[in-house]
């Protein structure tokens, strides 16, 4: 008998088994595929491997504006796919999350297949093995959410789309979330035609509005038609040359072709298999493994974390969820889930990232100051040729205390980080904008526009105004 089995091996389920390892526990780590889950093996590594290459094919046609010659860019994609398998690869082979890992004595169980409750303290793998234990702890991520209309099944998922052995000549993208805003930039750089289809009257309906109307209107200027509010899809059906989807808005039928669809609305638990009855684990209103602040669900051995939780559904929130629910499991209910400014960012191009509150949020429950800097009139952009986007700071107007950024830009989500230190220390506006940030860099950008919110505060400064 374990003290403690972690189900899933993505960054919530490897920290969790790292640290249960770490404070003493016998600890056995079951996965159904390869080490690292989504993190390392489809989302942000490959993405930002891919968009690190439509970078450079961007950054290649500038080349002459600085005096340097060279030929148009052109892709061999199938060449980059290789590079992005030596990637990932790479990041897996080098993951100091591996050796601690071993180290703290996990024992290890990758490619087991789909792991299935047998009663709340034992599991089976499709592998064929049976495992025993006191605590578990399920990191089994989510999934694509799917579209229910006839021909669905004719659309493709982002990590189809990753796994493409050509460039298609068009694509339709549905949803204009992170993924799809991600999946519809790569591809534009790569030549793609790119539909991409909102059914909100906003793309990024997360970020700040300045945000989703900056990057739209990007997005629209390189060539991408951004269908916002465009109604509702009814049906998607092959054709010669690929697919075409039917939607209709109030009444009017129309239709759209390309190449390839793909659908990105959205996450889902992925617990199919789990058979989580037979351990007693309840799903939340939002089909998730619902958790309390200890990250315990409704079985008293069991713990979630990361993803399969549906809550911030990103890499820094499954590290801190799989420390936090080992803790728990190992000690008992000691330690709460943060609640910290976290910064979340997206490398479509331009980039675009938030920490804190949007505008509207922010104005819902406080007095509040703001500014925005053009990336036109900042020394860095300018110097670079990037001088699309602008970097806004929301500011609460009695404690002068930070309480969002939102960039849209190069290095964007760079910028963020930067901002969310600032909030995490409780950093006041006319402090921040006192550090002497480096001349002339992006971050820069966030003491410039910190000294512009200070001066409408009338804070005094000692070189308020002068920053560049
Ligand atoms: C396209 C894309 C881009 C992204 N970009 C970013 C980004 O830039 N920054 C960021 O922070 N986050 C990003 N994310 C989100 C990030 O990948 C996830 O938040 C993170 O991987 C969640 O970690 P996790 O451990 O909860 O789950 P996962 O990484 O999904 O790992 C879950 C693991 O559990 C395994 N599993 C599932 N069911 C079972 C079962 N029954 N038995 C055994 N094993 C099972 C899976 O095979 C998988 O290995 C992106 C995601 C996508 C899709």
């Amino acid at each position: 008998m374990l003290d403690v089995l972690v189900i899933g091996g993505g960054p919530a389920g490897v920290v969790a088994a790292m640290r249960a390892g770490d404070l003493g526990a016998r600890t056995a780590l079951v996965t159904k595929g390869e080490f690292g889950g989504m993190a390392a093996n489809d989302g942000p590594v490959p993405v930002r491997t891919l968009a690190h290459a439509a970078r450079l094919i961007r950054d290649a046609r500038q080349l002459g504006r600085y005096g340097i010659r060279v030929g148009e860019p052109l892709l061999d994609y199938s060449q980059l796919l290789e590079r992005v398998r030596e990637v990932v690869d790479d990041v897996r082979a080098h993951s100091a999350f591996r050796s601690q890992t071993n180290s703290a004595g996990v024992q290890v169980h990758e490619d087991a297949g789909v792991a299935q409750f047998v009663d709340p303290h034992t599991i089976v793998t499709e592998s064929g093995l049976t495992l025993q234990s006191d605590k578990i702890i399920l990191c089994t991520g989510g999934t694509s959410r799917k579209l229910s209309v006839p021909g669905a099944e004719l659309t493709a998922t982002h990590s189809d789309a990753w796994g493409l052995s050509s460039v298609p000549q068009s694509i339709i993208v549905i949803g204009g979330g992170a993924t799809g805003a991600q999946v519809a930039s790569v591809f534009n750089a790569f030549g793609a035609q790119i539909q991409l289809f909102q059914s909100g009257p906003r793309i990024l309906p997360t970020e700040d509005e300045d945000v989703s109307a900056a990057v739209a209107a990007a997005f629209r200027e390189s060539g991408i038609e951004v269908r916002e509010d465009f109604g509702s899809i009814e049906s998607f059906e092959k054709t010669a040359s690929g697919i075409s989807m039917h939607f209709s808005k109030n009444g009017e039928r129309e239709s759209a072709e390309a190449t390839l669809a793909v659908v990105a609305i959205g996450w889902v638990a992925n617990t199919s298999g789990l058979d989580l009855a037979k351990a007693g684990v309840e799903i939340n209103a939002r089909g998730f493994i619902g958790v309390d602040e200890f990250l315990k669900t409704s079985a008293p051995n069991i713990l979630a974390g990361g993803d399969v939780t549906g809550r911030l559904m990103l890499v820094p929130q499954a590290i801190q969820d799989g420390f936090v629910a080992a803790t728990n499991a190992v000690r008992g209910s000691e330690m709460k889930v943060l609640d910290q400014p976290a910064p979340i960012g997206s490398f479509t191009d331009p980039e675009y990232a938030q920490v804190g509150l949007t505008e509207t949020k922010a104005r819902e429950k406080h007095e509040v100051a703001t500014a925005c800097v053009d990336f036109k009139s900042t020394t860095r952009t300018i110097i670079d040729g990037r001088t699309t986007g602008f970097c806004k700071l929301v500011v609460d107007r009695t404690t002068r205390k930070i309480l969002g950024c939102h960039v849209v830009g190069e290095r964007a989500v760079e910028i963020t980080q930067v901002a969310a230190v600032a909030m995490a220390g409780q950093m006041r506006v006319d402090e921040l904008a006192q550090v002497p940030l480096s001349f002339p860099t992006y971050a820069g950008v966030l003491g410039r526009v910190a000294a512009m919110v200070a001066r409408q505060l009338n804070l005094d400064l000692d070189w308020q105004g002068h920053r560049v």
